[in-house]
């Protein structure tokens, strides 16, 4: 199909892109990396905005926050030795999940998160890791829990009128011991079964919290609360662990309507929350 782009923008300041995005509503299109643009351009789009020129590449940590701007590639958090020592270097390490070597190096964090496949890598990491989402908008700026950009009603403003410009995670999560896990019937395959990322804050033998969340066989990433309500308190051994695996299984079976097309996904997820509770536990002590 034909489309109908007769002109290219590159704004070089947030403001900028966010009044041209105002303006021009559903007949402009955001492209960051450029890496997951829609199936057909729609019909009403002859404007790209495209944003690689915002200056919104930083990684940076400070009193309260580690912060980290939309535009940075998977490649770029993959490589940052910030983020090689912090909690444990998930976020380098659920970042190098990137199937290809176009994906990590052009793809974006704003463009992972805003408009998520279920699929997708750095949801599930945000969500565990208790991150906020500065976006900004034609109003000026506004800060939200990250799960709430997920949520299909936020989700709809990315690249419409709202434009992600920064994911922060709170200081505190420095030193949990955190681990990502991701199974697919091959390494290279993005469509997995199941991703799970744990969070732990584990002190002296004790799990004092617990994030658990997974995603790919669900609609989008989710946090396992009742595993973590288990896991509170709870002593850092293999039987929390085991206990937390039940209680993830519990929580994929009624989310998935205990549909059998997803029982090998739910019960993957259980073994991947399992074996990254016993990673992180050993590695928190
Ligand atoms: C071959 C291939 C393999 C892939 N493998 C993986 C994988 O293994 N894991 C994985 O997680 N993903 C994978 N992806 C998906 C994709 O590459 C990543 O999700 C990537 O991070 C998307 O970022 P982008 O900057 O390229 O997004 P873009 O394509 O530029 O944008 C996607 C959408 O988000 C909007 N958008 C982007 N940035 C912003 C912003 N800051 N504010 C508001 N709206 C914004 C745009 O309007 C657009 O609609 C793969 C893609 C391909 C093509």
């Amino acid at each position: 199909m034909r489309n109908n782009i007769r002109e290219f923008y590159f704004p070089a300041a947030v403001k900028e892109a966010v009044g041209l995005m105002t303006k021009l509503k559903s007949k402009a299109m955001i492209v960051a990396g450029g890496t997951r643009p829609p199936g057909d351009v729609p019909s009403s789009v002859e404007t790209v905005i495209d944003i690689t020129d915002l200056p919104l590449r930083h990684l940076q940590a400070d009193k309260g926050w580690l912060r980290i701007g939309a535009l940075c590639t998977l490649e770029e958090l993959e490589k940052s030795a910030l983020l090689k020592s912090w909690a444990r270097g998930v976020i380098a390490q659920t970042a190098g999940f990137g199937t290809t070597a176009l994906a990590r190096s052009m793809g974006t964090v704003g463009g992972n998160v805003v408009r998520p496949h279920p699929y997708n890598n750095l949801p599930p990491l945000f969500l565990a890791l208790d991150a906020l989402a500065v976006c900004a908008h034609d109003g000026g700026e506004e800060t939200v829990p990250f799960g709430d950009i997920l949520k299909p009603d936020i989700m709809r403003r990315f690249g419409h009128s709202w434009l992600l410009t920064e994911l922060r995670v709170p200081a505190h999560t420095k030193g949990w011991a955190a681990v990502s896990t991701r199974l697919g019937a091959t390494k290279s395959d993005w469509k997995g079964y199941a991703n799970c990322v744990v969070a732990a804050d584990v002190h002296g033998g004790v799990c004092r919290k617990a994030a658990v969340a997974v995603s790919a066989m669900l609609p989008r990433a989710t946090r396992m609360a009742k595993a973590e309500t288990l896991l509170a308190g709870a002593a850092a051994d293999e039987a929390a662990a085991r206990e937390a695996e039940a209680a993830v299984l519990v929580e994929l079976e009624a989310l998935t309507g205990k549909s059998p097309a997803k029982a090998h996904a739910v019960r993957t997820a259980g073994v991947l929350a399992r074996r990254a509770l016993l990673q992180a536990f050993s590695s928190g002590r």
